[in-house]
């Protein structure tokens, strides 16, 4: 076997032009003609490419298990089966205008980093578990992350099963449907730490002119429905001081929005969105609004700042216009901080390969932010062209891929390899 410290050890590398081949092939399951993928979760373009997952991670000497949400862990044995595996993956699912690299380049690249060490004949201290998480996009059912939601417990496996897409088929039957309801119950597939390539899906990177983000952060998140009522009346004849509208006191509510991301940042984003407004006429007064509007940062006292800011902006917006405004709180995650442990095995594999690189946070949600409640974990990020992502001309570069993947292969090897040993 061969020592983790050898010179021939630390020059290993990934067959770049394999990772790039399978990113191609799969992305004919479910394929547009723009170049792009649709493959929502758990359909039959899923199943196909869920198909040849397992049949290539087989081929590669893993033993697959599925568990009761779909999720796909491909095992590879290491010298200690006592140890817990470390988890490497993403998803294979799509939006519905979606690209090939988001989620998939991460669980390609895992395959891949497990081909080229039985290339090199090298096992791993601890065993290694290649991931493919249903459901990470949540565009066919709600809420994204939902299969590493139920691996780490923060969902209840009986509602995630009964949540239903826009036909009324439950995630149950999907699974049934395609044949990916696995035996394995929820949860019982342990790590000792995750570690997922992604595309950055944004255009820092790429302006910057770096390969490798670090990812450090993920993004706290607070997500309100809002509902505005006010009073319809007729357009000419009421005066100003008379009204009750509804539009005009949303707009005062988005430069709220505005002007508290803007205060408490540069590392705080907030956007108004989704806006209906009921019955609307040119010449009626809008009196009643639903919108949606969220903030985003990765400190968990900006994030607390952010919500009381914008609680006591509505009371006092809604008073001053005398409406009245509801605003509730639908979803709250805390800031994810990853592990120093792995993110510092990922910046110094960066370096060992000559690869610039810089500490990131990431402004999109990922599986990883789930399993880092539960177990070290961390994220590698590659440029993707001009930033764009979840768009079918989401593009990144077979250079990149590989350098996100041996970036992967060798934090891999620092924190699986256990090299004092060897
Ligand atoms: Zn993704």
């Amino acid at each position: 076997m061969t020592a983790l410290s050898t010179p021939a050890l630390s020059n290993l590398q990934i067959n770049a032009d394999r990772l790039w081949s399978t990113i191609l092939e799969t992305a004919q399951f479910g394929g547009t003609p723009k170049g792009g993928v649709k493959r929502l979760t758990l359909s039959e373009e899923d199943r196909q490419v869920r198909d040849w997952f397992r049949a290539a991670c087989e081929a590669a000497g893993c033993t697959v298990s599925v568990d009761a949400l779909g999720n796909m862990f491909a095992l590879r044995p290491g010298r200690d089966a006592s140890k817990a595996p470390l988890g490497i993956g993403s998803h294979l699912d799509t939006q519905p205008t979606g690209g090939k690299f988001d989620g998939i380049l991460g669980t390609l690249a895992a395959l891949e980093v497990v081909r080229a060490l039985n290339d090199a004949g090298i096992e791993t201290d601890t065993p290694l578990c290649v991931v493919n998480w249903t459901n990470e996009e949540g565009s066919r059912f709600a809420p994204a992350m939902m299969g590493s939601a139920g691996h780490v417990a923060d969902l209840p496996l009986a509602e995630i099963l009964a949540r239903t897409d826009a036909e009324g088929v439950s995630v149950g039957e999907a699974l049934d449907a395609i044949g990916y309801r696995g035996e394995v119950p929820l949860g019982t597939q342990k790590f000792s730490g995750f570690l997922e390539l992604h595309i950055e899906q944004g255009p820092i990177l790429e302006a910057e002119n770096l390969t490798i983000g670090v990812v450090e952060h993920g993004q706290g998140i607070i997500w309100y429905n809002g509902r505005i009522t006010g009073f319809e009346s007729h357009a000419g004849s009421t005066p100003m001081h008379l009204r009750k509208d509804a539009l005009a006191t949303l707009s005062e509510i988005v430069l709220a929005v505005e002007k508290l991301a803007v205060d408490l940042g540069p590392n705080a984003v907030g956007t108004v969105a989704d806006i209906t407004i009921a019955r609307q006429s040119r010449n009626v007064i809008p009196g009643e609004i639903t919108f949606a509007t969220e903030f985003r940062t990765p400190d968990a006292g900006i994030l607390e700042a952010l919500d009381k800011g914008l609680q006591a902006a509505v009371v006092r917006i809604a008073q001053k216009r005398k409406v009245s405004v509801q605003l509730d709180t639908i979803w709250r995650k805390e800031p994810t901080h990853f592990d120093p442990k792995v993110t510092g095995a990922v910046a110094a594999a960066a370096q060992k390969l000559g690869l610039s690189h810089r500490p990131m946070v990431s402004g999109a949600g990922h599986d990883s932010f789930h399993l880092a409640t539960i177990v070290p974990t961390g994220m590698i990020f590659v440029p993707c062209k001009d930033g764009v992502s979840h768009n079918e001309l989401e593009s990144a570069t077979k250079d990149d891929c590989a350098a996100g993947a041996n970036v992967l292969l060798h934090a891999v090897l620092a924190l699986a390899g256990d090299a004092a040993k060897a």
